[in-house]
This record gives structure tokens, sequence and C-alpha cells, in this order.
């Protein structure tokens, strides 16, 4: 017997037919002696009509209170639970729904995008044991303890309930259902050669997610990694009768490093064409320049990405070129006109026609040699690095956007990733 969290995102619960095929998939389990808590998302659609409702209720004011916000858009999960505790008492499954407050899943108080503290699991272990129940508790939410409101987890946190559940319950995994059938080597649309990875680190997964491969909440697989919960992401799709629920059904397991065997150097090539380029040349080479320039932009609120510092074309003063999200860029163009006074440069460019190509592999720690391998694919390729990251298992470059597809399938065949044809 297991102990099981099975998390059902938003496409999975889209409408009743495919609450009730969850809910088979949760009766298998049970039938097989395990212990369940489910997780649900919102329908798939509804959680965005809950947010266009508040901004739509706000005429005067600009911001509305978060609190509110809040106290909208947790709804639409409590509505799936108690269908789907409907749905499996339907199936002779003695099942109830938990909201957010009543477990508790107690959070801070940052409303819209707050931290789960704790959560009480004993009262569920309790009911596994005496009454067989299964517990169906809606994601997304949770309280604030100290004023009992509600509060949500940022969009796509259900993730990041079902995780925390599974680490306060303990149990031997949590399940994530979801419409595609795991984590790929790279996003199958972009490279028909991607392959389904059996098993993935936490902290690759973690750059992976980053880098928006957009399988999970960044959030759900910190945790994951904090209290070692061994994640499977697998599909909702899968016909619920033809699994076996001891055997091995196709997924990912999101684990730590120290369960997987075999490991490839590189497990995975991420990009990301919402990046974009800003380069300020002939800047003074003297202390307190950086500052200059990068303060008033961490100030803004604006994130920079990859740095790069080289010496001018006239050699006396050098050139910096850094990353910023494609949508901060005219403001970070702003920004930094308005304190050239302060920097001292000749000239400020930019590119928002950028790509940003990242592989990740923990087995990048113990190779050496592994970017320079890059390098040379791209070259033969004619391709131009306009910049280069590197930390110890994952590097990225900037090249232009038209050139993403050739790079990321060169890449992809060059570490050795391709699915046999
Ligand atoms: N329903 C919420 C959202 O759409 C949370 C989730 O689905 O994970 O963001
Ligand atoms: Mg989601």
């Amino acid at each position: 017997m297991s102990r099981l969290v099975m998390k059902f995102g938003g496409t999975s619960v889209a409408d009743i037919d495919r609450i009730r095929n969850a809910a088979r998939h949760v009766k298998r389990e049970v039938e097989a002696g395990h212990e369940i808590a489910v997780v649900v998302s919102a329908m798939a659609g509804v959680t965005n009509q809950l947010v266009a409702w508040c901004e739509a209720a706000l005429k005067e004011r600009r911001i509305f209170d978060a609190r509110e916000y809040d106290a909208v858009v947790a709804t639409g999960e409590e509505v799936t639970a108690g269908l789907m505790a409907i749905a499996l008492q339907d199936f002779d499954i003695n099942a109830r729904s938990w909201q957010g407050w009543q477990l508790p899943i107690l959070t801070s108080n940052a409303h819209g995008p707050a931290r789960i503290l704790d959560v009480a699991g004993d009262e569920l272990i309790r009911r596994f044991k005496e009454r067989k129940e299964v517990a169906v508790i809606a994601g997304f939410q949770g309280v604030h303890k100290e004023t009992g409101r509600i509060t949500t987890l940022g969009r796509g946190g259900s993730d990041t309930s079902a995780v925390a559940v599974a680490a306060a319950i303990r149990a031997d995994r949590c399940d994530i259902y979801t419409d595609v059938d795991g984590v790929y080597t790279s996003d199958p649309r972009v490279v028909p050669r991607a392959q389904r990875l059996d098993k993935i680190a936490f902290e690759e997964m973690l750059e992976l997610a980053s880098l928006g491969a957009k399988v999970m909440q960044v959030r759900s697989v910190e945790l994951g990694m904090v209290h070692n919960v061994r994640i499977f992401v697998r599909s909702s799709f899968d016909s619920p009768d033809s699994i076996d629920p001891h055997g091995n059904p196709p997924g990912t397991l999101i684990c730590d490093e120290g369960e997987i065997m075999e490991q490839q150097t590189v497990t995975g090539i991420a990009f990301s064409r919402d990046e974009a380029q800003i380069s300020i040349r002939q800047v003074q080479d003297k202390p307190g320049v950086a500052a200059a320039i990068f303060g008033p932009l961490a100030e803004a609120n604006i994130n920079v990405d990859m740095i790069v510092q080289n010496v001018s074309a006239d050699g006396r003063t050098t050139d910096l070129t850094f990353t910023v999200p494609a949508a901060d860029y005219q403001r970070s163009l702003d920004t930094i006109a308005k304190a050239k006074a302060a920097i001292g440069y000749a000239r400020l460019d930019g590119a928002t026609d950028v790509a940003k190509i990242s592989v990740i592999g923990i087995g990048m720690r113990s190779h050496a040699g592994v970017a320079a391998q890059a390098f040379h694919a791209l070259a033969e390729r004619a391709i131009n690095i306009r910049a280069i990251t590197t930390s110890e298992i994952k590097f990225s470059l900037l090249i232009d956007a038209a050139f993403t597809e050739l790079a990321v399938r060169t890449l992809h065949t060059l570490y050795g990733l391709d699915k046999a044809a």
C-alpha cells in the first residue's frame, strides 16, 4: 500500500465528463489499496474568467484590494473539489472535499502570490486509517492565520498545493495528472525528435521550469526539492482502466539525483524568445559604473539576466551587454537613458529579435568542455553567439531569434538527445 497525492490540472477537469474521468483514475488507485489525497485546479478557463470579472468590477480605482481578488479567484477550485467528491461518491468511494481554511493550509498574507507556511496533515491520515476516506482538496488556496482571510498562491499554484500536501501527509509520491504525458528533452513542437524523460533531478527541473517549460509552477518544484517529495508527471488523458496501478505507467519522475542511475551529461534544452538585448557602448572603465547601470534597473524592478562586458572598439572604454525580459525592453532603455550622466557612455543599442537557448544537465558538474562543444557546433552552422552565461548545471547562449529552431535542434542532436527515428 502506498500513500499518494493525485493532482488534476485545469484541462483534466475541464468539464463534468473529464471530472468523472479523473475520478476513475482515483478509483483505480483506491481499489489498488492506496491512501489518496486528491488536489484539484479550477476547471480550464474558470480562473481567467474570475480574474476578468475582478478587473471589470473596477472602474474608478486602478488597483483592486488583493484580499477580495483572492476571495473571488479561490472559488474556482472550490467548485471542482465539490464536484470531484460527488463524482467519487457516485463510484461508491468515501470522499469529502476540503477548502484551504478547513484543513487548514496556512499561508503568508501576501495576497495574490501567498506562500504556504504549514499544511495540517494528521486529520487526513486519521481519516485514511479510520474511514478509508479520500480527501479532495481545493488547490491554489490557503488562509492567513492571523487575519483569517483566504489567500491564493499565484497562477498555477495548485501544483504547489499538491506538493505541500504530499509533504504534510508524507506521501510516497505526488502524481501530477496533466495534458502532457511527462517532461521532454525539449519542446516537441520545435524538436520533433524530443523524447520523454523517465527521470529528471529536482535541480534540472527547476532550471527547465524557470526557463519557461510550463509543465509545473516553479515554486512547486522548489518545494519538492526541499521536502524531497517525488513528483510524477503523467497524462490524465490515458484511459483510467488501461493502467496497472502496480506497474510503471508512462510519465516522468522528478526526484533526487541519487535516484537516477544513468545520468546523462545533458538532460534538456530550453529556449525563450521573450528576451531583449541591450548594449551600452563605450562606457568609462572605472569603479562604480556597473552599480550606476544596474542599480536603477533593479529599482525599476527589471530582472537582468545575462551580463557581458568587453573592450570597446576604441580599446580604452568598455561595452556592456545584458538581457532583460522583452516586456521590459522600452522601460529598460528609458531607465538607462535617464541615468546617462551618472553612467557616462557614447551610445545605447538594443535588439528584441534575440533568443536565449539553455542547455541543462547535472552531469555538467563532472564533465569539462560541454559548452565548448556547443560553440563549435553553432559556429559550423554560422550561428553567431551574442552573449553567454554559465552556471554549475546550465549554460545559456543568446543568438538571433531567426536561428532558434536550427540551434535547438543542432544542440539536441549534438548531446545525443534525439530519439531513434
Ligand atoms: N486555477 C489556478 C490558475 O489557473 C491555479 C492552478 O490551476 O494551478 O492559475
Ligand atoms: Mg497548471
